[in-house]
């Protein structure tokens, strides 16, 4: 029954999909269970995220046997396990393999959607902290303008929105005649002021390239705040879009309802679908991503230094990407393998960046809350008594200064203000410093009281 799901699952995916993930040897089975052999557990974590109850499933409906499955890591060479470490290099051939390679296959049909070749499925990492996005994405991808429409995928930056987005597009590039366009929300009011100061023609034809296309995909719709032009634009360029039942894929550092100076009738037209977002990767997830990319580089980094930086790294994945490259870049010109002290050497100023700690908003309320003798939840409240006001605004200060968080995200943690109330909370504590250098100091020891309270906890 094995050899007969997997003839079906075959039939279903692509090709190039199939060779990628289906990988899998049948070892044995029971009553209950179906063990299976994959060559990796990076390989076995990605297989059953991204299928196994999609297997199970089809055994089910193919044999009505309700199995579940279990799989067993078995690399050709077998080393030795250490169950809680992650797993020791091990060659994962399919994924050495760079993504552009297999891509140039492909006919030489022209590519006017401004998609990144290597912004596919293949090579996105799923963990927890993307896998619904994931799942929808992949889901869009196979049914356009079937499955989720609208569909938003939210999140900070460095986090993976335009990668997923974009794997959407090249899947349905990849796999149909569809027409997808990928274009930031930068560049399209750029082009639409450009076409509406151009004259009619340009005008109309700024519309209908728009109108035309069976995919769009937008990114950074946050952009759109205030230019109520091209909002009203793309209010009509959705309408005709969504009508015609084409897929329509978004992204935004923050969720619809924290947009200002954004049309109602427009965010409510963008929220009509699926809104997922994406959240930091966690410490096995940001291996994974590591893992996965020197091994798609095809250069060799032990498991040690690749965790020492998923541990180090933790803000979001563009950082993660960065210090690798870095990494990468002093190997390739020393023309010696990494060690964990050349890394630790080479990436003492990415690690000891306060910006790069993972220092909650949280504890940074709790130490200033706790030293003003006021509770956290004070500075989240919407108390305006100066006594309350005053290190609230110090707070946010501090959040700027030494954790990665945006002016928007701060914002949120004191209880959903805007980003311009943090901005110009900030302000007024540096002119406060200007005013009394000892606020200075002040603030110096609140950091290193901070920073002893989360490294405590
Ligand atoms: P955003 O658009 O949210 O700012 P990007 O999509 O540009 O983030 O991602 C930043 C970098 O991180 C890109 O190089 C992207 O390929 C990589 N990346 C993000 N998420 C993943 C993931 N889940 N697996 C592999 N690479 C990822
Ligand atoms: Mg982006």
């Amino acid at each position: 029954f094995w050899t007969e799901t997997i003839k079906h699952i075959k039939g279903e995916l692509e090709e190039q999909e199939f060779a990628m993930w289906f990988n899998i040897e049948y070892l044995r089975s029971t009553e209950r269970e179906l063990i299976v052999a994959v060559p990796s557990s990076f390989y076995r974590d990605q297989v059953k995220q991204r299928y196994q109850s999609y297997i199970e499933n089809k055994i089910r409906e193919l044999t009505g046997k309700d199995l579940s499955i279990q799989f067993e890591v078995q690399s050709k060479k077998d080393p030795p396990k250490t169950p809680a470490a992650p797993e020791k290099t091990e060659s994962l051939p399919e994924q050495k393999k760079p993504a552009r390679e297999t891509k140039s296959q492909k006919s030489a049909k022209q590519n006017h959607s401004q998609l990144r070749k290597d912004y596919i499925f293949d090579n996105y990492v799923i963990g927890d902290n993307n896998n619904f996005a994931s799942n929808a994405a992949m889901a869009i991808a196979r049914n356009p303008g079937d499955a989720y429409n609208p569909f938003l995928i939210y999140g900070g930056v460095g986090l993976g929105k335009t990668h997923l987005m974009q794997a959407i597009g090249n899947y349905i590039y990849e796999n149909s005649d569809q027409k997808v366009i990928y274009i930031t929300a930068e560049s399209f009011t750029n082009e639409f002021i450009h076409a509406i100061k151009e004259g009619p023609s340009k005008a109309a034809a700024f519309k209908n390239k728009y109108r035309y296309a069976d995919v769009l995909l937008i990114d950074d719709i946050h952009f759109l705040q205030k230019k109520y032009e091209t909002q009203e634009e793309l209010f009509h360029t959705f309408n005709a879009l969504y009508d015609a039942k084409k897929q329509i894929v978004f992204t935004c550092d923050r969720p619809l309802s924290e947009l200002k100076n954004f049309s109602d009738r427009l965010s409510n037209r963008f929220g009509k679908g699926l809104n997922v977002d994406l959240q930091p990767p966690d410490y096995e997830t940001r291996f994974a991503i590591l893992k996965m990319k020197t091994e798609a580089r095809g250069v060799n980094i032990p498991d040690e230094v690749i965790a020492l930086v998923s541990k180090n790294v933790s803000s979001n994945i563009r950082d993660l990407e960065s210090a690798l490259i870095k990494l990468i870049a002093y190997a390739e010109l020393v023309g010696k393998p990494i060690t964990v002290e050349t890394a630790q050497q080479q990436l003492k100023d990415v690690f000891a960046s306060p910006r790069q700690t993972n220092m909650s908003i949280e504890t940074i309320q709790r130490v200033v809350a706790d030293y003003f003798s006021l509770s956290h939840n004070d500075l989240k409240s919407k108390k305006r008594t100066q006594n309350i006001v005053f290190p609230r605004q110090l707070s946010m200060f501090i959040a700027r200064e030494i954790t990665e968080y945006s002016t928007t995200e701060v914002g949120q943690s004191f209880g959903g203000r805007d980003h311009t109330t943090v901005m110009h909370a900030c302000q007024k504590i540096e002119e406060r410093i200007t005013a009394d250098p000892s606020l200075e100091s002040t603030i110096q020891t609140l950091i290193r009281m901070i920073k002893e309270y989360s490294a405590k906890s």
